[in-house]
């Protein structure tokens, strides 16, 4: 048991101040007090940690090595990159991932991120056989969540085509499943996978609709664990969009809608391309969308029609996809610029033009991301809840003479990393003053891997 005394937690209703928040051995709260003795006293405004809904953690080892710029027989698109993300996975042994994965969690850690959800697709060792335990590299990521500190939600993702009707190619025969029986067999050695890290949760998914075929996908939406998230990725690029439907004769979410096959435990990431029929079906069908704001600008994907998706009660969360970044701040920055200079107006993230901006990107974000981990729908840090948490430091210039109703929007809009103290998960500092409990040992085994890495 410890009882924390802080200068502000964060409620659903806004900040109490001067509280003194009681855990268990476990980290769970038990109590929030206006008043009692304390272990710690902690100079800052404690937020709900936030919430990554979407990450590929091998691809943190090309993170800003994929922008020399030298293809000159075609442009540097996204086809172009996926084919430096390819090599990428193909180079990766298991420790590697390990030691990758690890060093990118506390990364996540140290923004704020306190839970993951891991889109995991690379199954295969190099020649794209399956290991002796199929989820040897689910149970990799599983392990530096564990080291790092992180909550994870694994999401082994069934992978089987090229593309609509095509043949996978040989690059992504580390992904590959031969059919549903035998990704469900990687799914059942998943949930094993998860059983050695408390902390850890299952999910499941498709990559793509052009990665799979209609009878496989609509198998696994319905045999799939009844109770756990569905995750895909959706319309990101204008061609996957022509490409369905020169196939199905449908843009992809209509596709899906017509269908029947959407429902409030489909977590859709990206969503770039929806028309506004689209954008109705996907709100009404209370499937969550998930924006991964610097990744689909890095990759020079579009801008989702978030205003009309949000008029329209849609609701979505943020991830860190091909991790280009690993700031939430930035992401909801990214996300809400780019809105503004699309429509010429200020007023993205509030409900009928008027509230709150930050209250309500942190609202949404963390309440939908939770969601996309599997988790049901609760209040911010409440008794019961674990204690993860990120610190505000309070005495940061813009912080300290900033009332207690704009220190939200002041963290989102002028934010940075420095600004916070540090990362609590279960109740426990895992990162303070910018560092992790076991930063160096971390980076050097992080550093020895990268050095190992030759890229095919
Ligand atoms: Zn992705």
């Amino acid at each position: 048991m410890k009882t924390y005394h802080l200068k502000g937690l964060l409620q659903q209703k806004g900040w109490l101040l001067d509280p003194f928040v009681t855990i268990n051995s476990k980290g769970k709260i038990t109590k929030i007090a206006t008043s009692g003795i304390s272990d710690e006293y902690i100079n800052g405004y404690v937020i709900p940690g936030f919430q990554n809904a979407h990450s590929h953690a091998f691809q943190y080892a090309m993170s800003g090595l994929a922008e020399i710029h030298n293809y000159q027989s075609r442009k540097d698109d996204f086809w172009a990159w996926r084919y430096a993300m390819y090599r990428v996975a193909l180079s990766v042994n298991p420790e590697q991932l390990e030691s990758i994965a690890t060093m990118l969690y506390v990364e996540m850690l140290r923004n704020g991120y306190t839970s993951v959800a891991e889109f995991h697709y690379l199954h295969h060792d190099d020649k794209g056989l399956p290991y002796t335990n199929m989820s040897e590299l689910g149970e990799r990521l599983i392990s530096a969540a564990k080291i790092a500190g992180i909550h994870i939600t694994l999401i082994p993702i069934f992978y089987q085509k090229g593309g609509f009707g095509q043949p996978a190619e040989a690059y992504q025969r580390r992904f590959l499943s031969k059919d549903v029986d035998d990704y469900f067999r990687l799914l059942e050695d998943s949930i094993k996978s998860i059983r050695h890290y408390e902390n850890a949760q299952i999910g499941f998914g498709i990559h793509s609709l052009r990665a799979a075929d209609q009878v496989s996908m609509k198998r696994i939406f319905k045999e799939g664990p009844a109770d756990r998230p569905i995750h895909l990725h959706l319309a990101e690029q204008l061609k996957e969009v022509e490409d369905c439907i020169n196939y199905h004769g449908e843009r992809p979410a209509q596709w899906l809608l017509n269908q029947g096959l959407l429902n409030e435990r489909f977590h859709l990431i990206h969503c770039t391309h929806l028309n506004s029929k689209e954008v109705k079906g996907v709100a009404e069908s209370q499937a969550r969308v998930v924006l991964c704001p610097a990744t689909e600008g890095n990759l020079g994907d579009g801008l989702f029609e978030l205003r009309s998706f949000q008029n329209r009660g849609g609701k979505w969360s943020i991830g860190t996809d091909s991790q280009i970044n690993l700031n939430p701040i930035e992401e909801l920055r990214i996300l809400d610029y780019g809105q503004r200079t699309k429509t010429h107006d200020r007023a993205q993230f509030t409900s009928e033009h008027q509230g709150d901006a930050g209250k309500f990107a942190i609202d949404m974000t963390w309440h939908n991301g939770r969601i996309a981990m599997g988790e049901k729908k609760s209040n911010f840090l409440t008794v019961g809840d674990f204690l993860d948490a990120v610190i505000l430091n309070a005495n940061t210039p813009l912080i300290s003479v900033s009332k207690p109703e704009t220190i939200l929007a002041t963290l989102v809009y002028s934010g940075q990393t420095s600004d916070l103290m540090g990362t609590l998960v279960n109740g426990q500092w895992v990162i303070k003053n910018q560092k992790h409990i076991n930063q160096d040992a971390i980076q050097t085994s992080f550093i020895k891997s990268m050095g190992q890495i030759k890229i095919r």
